[in-house]
């Protein structure tokens, strides 16, 4: 499977601005089995664009154009795409609906030339835009028409990315299978490493399979408080010797990570923990301050969960954390307070394993704690119990969403140790 790239827009050609949007997308086609054989960057000209997009065509069986789909003048790359493949361009009704009511949600008119957005070669499809307003496009082209494909993206860098992992390379993917060729990818989820961590231990192994060939490939994808996704992609002549590939440098990979690694693919933090209660048949109460709840929120998301969660005493007040859970008077954002509310939840609740998480989201210091201050405590399964205490970046919903996962990542760590 052989694509090809080409940059839509002067500004590049002008050295005004750097071809970010190349190396990205040739990193993503490196690391998704698809071979790139040429890179092109030409200007905001219909004919320009046009030869090179019929260039790429006639050496490979896709070509990524990327930029130009905006509603200005210089904005040209759907007329070059009508050229090539010899169709009329015609406005999408539904297409312009969609484009008009992304303006009024944003509390904007839209200008008439904004319109133009909606026009579609005939023959093409549109990729929904989920962040701009400017659709991408995936053209049928070669013969018999659809042997080969051209995407057309915006030049925005987040929209380009977006597309691509969405639409993109999934589509990719499954031509590949029709090139006789399978590309199969692993997800590998991971939490508590930082990025660079990451890339340290990881750099030795990526040195190595790029020497052998780069079969397999390995590339990561950090996501907020999601964690860091390390994604294997082999390519090979059938399924079986793919997932044979796939399930050994799996294995390479889990020695070097070791626990970080809490799941795969679309495997989410609270099921792995719930898989880990209901295998080690304990039973599981909170008692949440900062998180509000947001903790047992994502632990009921999770099928089954009544046979190992008793419940979740949100105490938010330092009122209700005395009153309720025997917390002593005093400052409430401790690791002591932490520890005392994971045991208080496991006893009230009548559960193998109390977990409780305790401080400051922000905006403001409290207690005279910074913002950001969080303490998490894990009472259990048995007479131990441990305090985390961490300091977390971002602003206050942030701070929550990483409070939960933190949590529910030491509940992981101590279930897999104990
Ligand atoms: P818009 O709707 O914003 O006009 P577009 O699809 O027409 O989007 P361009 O006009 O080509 O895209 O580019 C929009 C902006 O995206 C540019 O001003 C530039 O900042 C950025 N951009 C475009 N192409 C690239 C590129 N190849 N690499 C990095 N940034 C780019
Ligand atoms: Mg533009």
């Amino acid at each position: 499977m052989k694509a090809e790239i080409i940059t839509v827009g002067t500004e590049l050609l002008l050295g005004h601005i750097v071809d970010t949007n190349a190396t990205w997308l040739a990193e993503q086609l490196a690391s998704s089995g698809v071979d790139c054989h040429q890179i092109t960057t030409v200007g905001d000209n219909i004919p320009r664009i046009a030869a090179a997009i019929a260039a790429a065509l006639a050496r490979s069986d896709a070509a990524i154009v990327c930029g130009g789909l905006g509603p200005t003048q210089d904005d040209v790359t759907r007329d070059a795409l009508a050229d090539v493949m010899e169709v009329p361009l015609v406005r999408d009704e539904q297409l312009l609906e969609r484009i008009r009511t992304k303006f009024i949600t944003a509390g904007r008119t839209m200008a008439k030339s904004n319109a133009r957005q909606a026009d579609v070669p005939v023959g093409a499809t549109a990729i929904p835009q989920h962040l701009g307003t400017a659709p991408g496009l995936v053209c049928p082209a070669g013969s018999p028409p659809g042997a080969k494909v051209i995407y057309a993206l915006p030049g925005v860098p987040a929209e380009m990315k977006e597309m691509t992992l969405r639409a993109v390379l999934p589509d990719l993917g499954r031509r590949a299978g029709d090139h006789g060729e399978v590309i199969v990818s692993r997800v590998l989820r991971t939490w508590g490493l930082p990025e660079s961590t990451l890339a340290e231990i990881l750099g030795p192994r990526i040195r190595e399979l790029d020497e052998m060939g780069a079969n397999p490939t390995l590339a990561f994808q950090a996501s907020g408080i999601e964690g860091i996704r390390a994604r294997v992609t082999v390519k090979a002549s059938n399924r079986a010797t793919a997932n044979a590939l796939l399930d050994r440098e799996e294995g390479i990979l889990r020695d070097l990570l070791g626990t970080a690694v809490f799941g795969l693919d679309s495997t989410t933090m609270e099921q792995a923990v719930g898989a880990l209660m209901k295998e080690r048949r304990l039973t599981m109460a909170l008692a949440e301050s900062l998180t509000g709840g947001l903790i047992s929120s994502r632990l009921v998301g999770v099928p089954g969960a009544s046979s190992w969660l008793r419940g979740s005493v949100v105490a938010y007040g330092p009122g209700v954390k005395q009153a309720m859970l025997g917390i002593p008077d005093g400052p409430v954002v401790t690791r002591e307070a932490a520890r005392q509310m994971a045991e208080a939840a496991r006893r009230l609740l009548g559960a193998d394993v109390g977990l409780s998480a305790t401080g400051v989201a922000g905006p403001d210091r409290q207690e005279n704690v910074e913002v950001g201050t969080v303490h998490i405590g894990l009472a259990g399964p048995g007479e131990g119990h441990e305090v985390l205490s961490v300091r977390l970046p971002g602003d206050r919903e942030q701070v929550r969403q990483l409070a939960v996962i933190s949590a529910l990542d030491l509940l992981r760590r101590r279930l897999i140790s104990a």
